[in-house]
């Protein structure tokens, strides 16, 4: 039996763009607003995980009310179930959901297919001409849906299907379930529904959250108790969370820990769900909530893992950027300090992670107000040479390279006022 705690990676990968967000007010407005790629919020009404009254929108925690008998709808009583039936249009939809295997697969479906749609159309412009690596096609013959790509391939690599990279994620999965390997052996094969085989880089925004729909919509039929579950609705949270939408994902994490917590997860298990909880919380402005939460995460991190891994960099990272949102600039630097030679070591130069860890550094080096010249100056040739290496290893277009670039340009600017501002050394002086 291989184990369900922190399968590597399964950790949300802060999104860098969300340190140009709310709680910063002398920076640009974040990227996030000037990214086409990014669909625009949808309504906290709209379902992710079904915890609520179908019609009332009571909230029923994963237990609570009852549930259609036929197709396992959800709602806070008979009243609201007898409304729904004779008002609601449940007379006509209950036979279709129950035949799609219930409410919560019927609701997944469903969402996936928006996604879907939302993720081709983001990508549109970018895949025309093109055709799947996978199938060869240009339209999914079945779906009928376009080509998307949010990765780091370049040129005409890395086109595909969301149905295609579901199925061979899927595929890979249930091999591994069905021969029975390690949990090393199965998290690599289910890196395929977070991570393209191609470039090996994580997917990012609506390509992401397509992804979570499918991995959720998947295995979302299983039993409670089987970790595939589990992991695919942290898939689920972390690509609302990776498309913008985190009150969405707020609400899928929540459904999560309270799952995990009556499931008597282990605490490594509960860690990872409060770190991308927390990392979403700090998207939507609770920064001092984030702060604490993070702090947690972090200290739990260095208890279980030590403070040579991946996923200890990685929490830090997110619990530094969190300082840094409440101007706690010398705590932030100092944690990185720490943080930035082990993750050299450990990744090399060239991760995503080195290179965000380092660019976080550098800007609590330059929003500081009591930044020094040299602390200005020292933050533009770090970002410099991020930019280089997230030029060629993420490629341009990539978030993170994006972000890098944006602080770059903010961090040239700060140091040049400053320069302008100091007095000239007085001649022959
Ligand atoms: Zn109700
Ligand atoms: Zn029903
Ligand atoms: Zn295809
Ligand atoms: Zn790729």
């Amino acid at each position: 039996m291989w184990c369900w705690s922190a399968p590597r990676g399964a950790l949300r990968e802060r999104s860098a763009l969300g340190a140009l967000g709310a709680g910063l007010s002398h920076l640009s407005p974040g990227l996030r607003q000037s990214c086409p790629t990014l669909p625009p919020r949808l309504s906290s009404a709209s379902k992710m995980i079904l915890t609520q009254c179908a019609v009332c929108a009571t909230d029923l925690g994963l237990s609570l009310g009852k549930k259609c008998g036929r197709c396992s709808t959800r709602y806070c009583g008979a009243e609201c179930q007898k409304q729904h039936w004779e008002q609601g249009g449940h007379d006509k939809l209950c036979k279709k959901i129950k035949k799609t295997g219930g409410a919560e697969q019927y609701n997944a479906n469903t969402k996936y297919a928006e996604a879907v749609a939302v993720a081709a159309e983001a990508c549109a412009e970018d895949t025309k001409g093109q055709t799947c690596y996978i199938c060869t096609q240009a339209l999914h013959w079945k779906t009928k849906e376009g080509l998307v790509r949010g990765c780091s391939c370049r040129g005409t690599a890395g086109f595909a299907h969301v149905s295609c990279l579901a199925e061979q994620a899927k595929i890979l999965v249930t091999e591994a379930e069905e021969n029975n390997l390690d949990a090393k052996a199965m998290n690599e094969r289910f890196r395929r529904w977070w991570a393209c085989s191609l470039c090996e880089q994580r997917y990012h925004g609506v390509v992401r959250c397509a992804l979570g729909w499918a991995c959720w919509k998947t295995y979302v039929g299983r039993a409670e108790t089987e970790q595939v579950r589990g992991m695919a609705m942290t898939q689920l949270g972390n690509g609302l969370s990776e498309a913008g939408r985190y009150e969405d994902a707020v609400s899928v994490y929540d459904a999560e820990l309270a799952m995990k917590r009556r499931l008597g997860a282990s605490e490594g298990d509960m860690l990872l769900v409060q770190s991308n909880l927390a990392v979403t919380y700090e998207e939507l402005g609770r920064s001092e909530e984030a702060l604490r939460m993070k702090r947690d995460v972090y200290s739990g991190y260095v208890r279980l893992h030590g403070e040579e891994n991946r996923d200890t960099c990685q929490v830090a990272e997110n619990y530094a950027l969190a300082l840094i949102h409440l101007k706690r600039f010398e705590e932030a630097k100092s944690l990185l300090r720490k943080t930035i030679p082990v993750v050299r070591r450990v990744l090399g130069d060239n991760d995503g992670l080195t290179l965000r860890v380092r660019g976080v550094y550098a800007q609590a080096l330059y929003f500081d107000a009591e930044a020094t010249l040299d602390d200005l100056r020292e933050a533009v040739t770090t970002l410099g040479e991020i930019e280089r290496t997230a030029r060629r290893v993420l490629g341009s277009t990539h978030p993170a390279t994006m972000y890098i670039e944006d602080n770059l340009r903010h961090a040239r600017a700060a140091l040049r006022a400053r320069e302008e501002a100091a007095p000239r050394p007085a001649p022959g002086g």
